[in-house]
């Protein structure tokens, strides 16, 4: 082996360059740190990539979710279907603000939530009890856009909203029944979606996320939400004391992103593009590499554009080779821990067995480097040792 890594490769990282400390140096250097107009810049700019007409941005993806569910109105009693294949925050959402989660299987082959088994589930719900499922908060795992239409189509049907977690999926895609091209995130099927903005997802602001919509009145009750609740729109104040004035018409968060998060948003956009080509280059290599090995990976989807924020493998000794690859300074992670079996949602009831298939791959799951500056270097020893761990085992 001729490479052999300084340090570790961990399953996905942030590339920032010298535009960005420049652009994050401007920012510190102006008058406004926070609430200043590289905000509104970010937000117009984000927008636009994602396809959607209205972004929000937020102090984190957590807080984007928190504040979708507020916008959409959760309470208690009312109950919301998720995933287990997903991360926690995705369905805590739902408690902030009392509702039930409930969660359902994923597919076996494309990881995401199996809309068959949702269907069967509200189908097989009596029907005024059905009345309490009020929405369902679909994630785009690894970078796999879910077949938004379908949801949509279940979603009337049922009279449910849906809340996209496209987290994974900036810049994903798939090509509907009618030929048009839909956009993770961009609003023209779900009601709401959101981004985070952590340094492993695809653009990175050290924290920050992002909640797009196509609905006015949802974009700006989010808007007040991140803000305490609090609004200075001469259209609704009740009273109007002067230039100072302003009121808060509901329990709102301080939820806001700042104006140098904003900056390295902005500059890291710029790049977007060129990092979603270079991760599907990087997925190619390890298709080939693994075709015909024991390392399984599921097969493309027609017609659906991944965006592989996480490049998933399913193996047998998968404990083990996580440890081998830790030797070797890869470190590879496990997406996700099916979070029906986190001890605080144990307490509500589920358990083991609950979810066959998302706890038989998490068996299995291992996710691999992946991300835009991971070299070829890199991935080949990756590859490499991935491959030479299934040798050993053999051979013993
Ligand atoms: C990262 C992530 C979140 C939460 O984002 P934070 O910015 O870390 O709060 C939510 N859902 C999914 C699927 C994520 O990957």
């Amino acid at each position: 082996m001729k490479f052999t890594p300084t340090k570790p490769i961990s399953y996905g990282r942030q590339t920032i360059t010298d535009s960005d400390i420049a652009a994050v140096t401007d920012v510190l250097q102006s008058d406004y740190l926070t609430q200043g107009p590289k905000i509104a810049e970010f937000e117009t700019a984000f927008a636009g990539y994602i396809g959607a007409k209205y972004a929000s941005v937020v102090s984190n993806g957590a807080a984007a979710l928190h504040l979708c569910a507020m916008a959409l109105d959760v309470k208690p009693g009312d109950k919301v279907i998720t995933t287990p294949i997903t991360f926690t925050a995705s369905a805590n959402c739902v408690r902030y603000c009392g509702g039930e989660v409930v969660f359902s299987d994923i597919d076996e082959t494309t990881y995401l939530l199996d809309i068959h088994k949702v269907r069967a589930l509200l189908e097989s719900t009596p029907k005024a009890e059905r009345s309490s499922y009020k929405g369902v908060v679909p994630v785009d795992f690894a970078g796999l856009p879910v077949d938004m239409q379908a949801w949509r189509e279940l979603a009337d049907e049922f009279g449910l909203w849906i809340l996209e977690d496209a987290c994974h999926a900036p810049g994903a895609s798939f090509i509907d029944k009618h030929g048009m091209e839909r956009r993770a995130g961009d609003g023209s099927l779900a009601d709401l979606a959101i981004f985070s903005f952590h340094p492993v997802k695809h653009i990175a602001t050290a924290e920050g996320g992002a909640v797009t919509t196509n609905r006015q009145d949802y974009y700006e009750r989010v808007c007040r939400l991140r803000t305490h609740g609090i609004t200075r729109d001469p259209a609704i104040l009740q009273e109007n004391h002067g230039g100072w004035y302003y009121e808060m018409h509901e329990l709102g968060y301080n939820y806001r992103l700042t104006d140098v998060q904003a900056a390295l948003g902005l500059e890291q956009l710029k790049r977007a593009d060129a990092g979603l080509r270079r991760r599907r280059v990087i997925a190619d290599r390890y298709r080939t590499a693994f075709a015909g090995t024991q390392v399984i990976v599921r097969p493309l989807l027609e017609g659906f554009h991944h965006a592989y924020h996480l490049f998933v493998i399913e193996v047998e000794k998968r404990r083990e080779l996580y440890d081998f690859l830790r030797e070797r300074k890869i470190y590879a992670q496990v997406h996700y821990i099916p979070v029906h079996l986190q001890p605080y949602y144990r307490q509500f009831g589920w358990k083991h067995g609950d979810m066959p298939i998302a706890e038989g791959y998490y068996e299995r799951c291992l996710s691999l480097p992946m991300y835009p500056a991971l070299t070829d270097d890199e991935q080949e020893y990756v590859i490499a040792q991935v491959l030479s761990f299934f040798d050993k085992s053999n051979v013993t």
